[in-house]
């Protein structure tokens, strides 16, 4: 990864119990159309949309 003095905040962390999420980015300004996302072997899975990642609550 290239070295950059601005360092931009990580993704939204989302925590999940269920493997099956939605997202729809939040609403507003930084919405996007739902989509409904599966995690499958993971335990989490990011929104190609908002760059969200849901992660499995143990
Ligand atoms: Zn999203």
């Amino acid at each position: 990864m290239a070295e950059n003095n601005k360092k931009p905040a990580g993704p939204e962390v989302v925590e999940t119990t269920d493997h099956r999420v939605s997202c729809d980015g939040g609403g507003g300004a930084l919405g996007h159309p739902k989509v409904y996302m599966e995690m499958a072997q993971d335990d989490s899975v990011q929104c190609k949309y908002c760059d969200r990642v849901f992660v499995l609550k143990k």
